[in-house]
């Protein structure tokens, strides 16, 4: 693998971001120390040569403050905690809220704004970060790193790991958004999806999680045969915006979804230990600057967030996601191009 390091500009901070990219014989990545984010991946195609597939802002200080958390890696939880708040040990955490009254991945102090520490490794990087203990409202001190790889058959493998000196929880994901057609190329509405999730967590009208695991089968939400994106969006309100539980045991890894865009004819698997994925069509997305000078607009592009059930601290039913002291966590997630 080459490996190489370029500098991505100043923070608001002053602090200087810096870009590496990872390349094997046919693709190549980009990543950041600035929010330790996934912000390319030059892929070549069947018909129109290598293009980069994912979405990113213009500069390195715009990743710090964006909503859409572009490629970065999110902690300490991802997604929500409905209310702000969470109890553990018979104490209430409240955390401040950053989406109307409920927590979006880990607030706005979350590890996706932060610049992390980096080291190079032979096949990647390794982005490390600690976060003191009431950091974002949550307790223990955590020492996080992410570790992205890319091997010879064109993966990208995402090691995700935490130790804590208290109990809390932690939920980490990457949120590149993907557009395999190119990250300037129009909408994601005709890549076709296929998931191997059996059922999603139904949300109440503030996204977070009634509780209810319904079955996907039949409805818009059965992703079991192959079917373009936009087939039954318009079912979906402004978009997909849903996590889904993957078929599969825990802490296994396994494929949860695949994608294939007919054009390029480029295809994206994404296999994950985590139980959980949420599909993200960029619902959001209006007239986002972007890189290279591009205007990003709604369903851009779509997010394969691997990660644990949203608002778990507050649902039994949930597999749990606290994290003691003395017991790693770690999940891996992996991104398998083709074409
Ligand atoms: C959430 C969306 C949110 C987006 C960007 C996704 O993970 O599910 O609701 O708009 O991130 O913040």
């Amino acid at each position: 693998m080459k490996i190489g390091k370029s500098e991505f500009g100043k923070l608001k901070s002053g602090e200087k971001a810096t870009l590496f990219t990872i390349a094997n014989e046919s693709m190549s990545i980009a990543v950041s120390d600035v929010g330790a984010a996934w912000i390319g991946a030059v892929v070549p195609s069947r018909s129109q040569g290598a293009q980069d597939v994912i979405l990113g802002y213009p500069s390195a200080a715009d990743y710090q403050g964006g909503g859409g958390y572009f490629g970065a890696t999110v902690g300490r939880f991802a997604n929500r905690i409905g209310r702000a708040a969470f109890s553990l040990g018979g104490k209430t955490y409240k955390l401040p809220p950053n989406e109307g009254q409920n927590s979006l991945h880990g607030g706005s102090d979350t590890w996706a704004y932060k610049l992390w520490a980096y080291e190079v490794l032979d096949d990647g990087l390794r982005f490390s970060f600690e976060s003191p203990d009431g950091d974002g409202g949550f307790p223990g001190n955590v020492k996080a790193s992410v570790c992205y790889r890319l091997n010879r058959e064109n993966k990208v493998i995402i090691d995700f790991k935490a130790e804590t000196d208290a109990p809390c929880p932690i939920n980490m994901t990457n949120h590149a958004y993907f557009n395999l057609k190119g990250e300037d190329q129009g909408d994601i509405l005709a890549h076709r999806l296929r998931m191997r999730t059996p059922s999603y967590l139904e949300v109440d009208a503030e996204s977070i999680p009634t509780g209810k695991i319904l079955p996907t089968a039949g409805g818009p939400m059965d992703f079991s045969q192959e079917k373009e994106i936009s087939r039954d969006i318009a079912q979906v309100g402004s978009g997909y915006d849903h996590c889904f539980v993957i078929d599969k045991k825990s802490g296994e890894l396994a494929e949860a979804a695949e994608v294939f865009e007919p054009e390029s004819g480029r295809g994206l698997r994404v296999l994950t230990t985590q139980p959980g994925i949420q599909l993200y069509t960029g619902n959001f997305i209006k007239n986002q600057p972007g890189k290279g000078g591009n205007r990003y607009q709604k369903h851009a592009g779509f997010c394969l967030e691997t990660q644990d059930f949203p608002d778990a601290p507050n649902k039994p039913n949930f597999p749990s996601c606290v994290v003691p002291p003395g017991k790693a966590y770690a999940q891996q997630a992996i991104y398998a191009f083709s074409w």
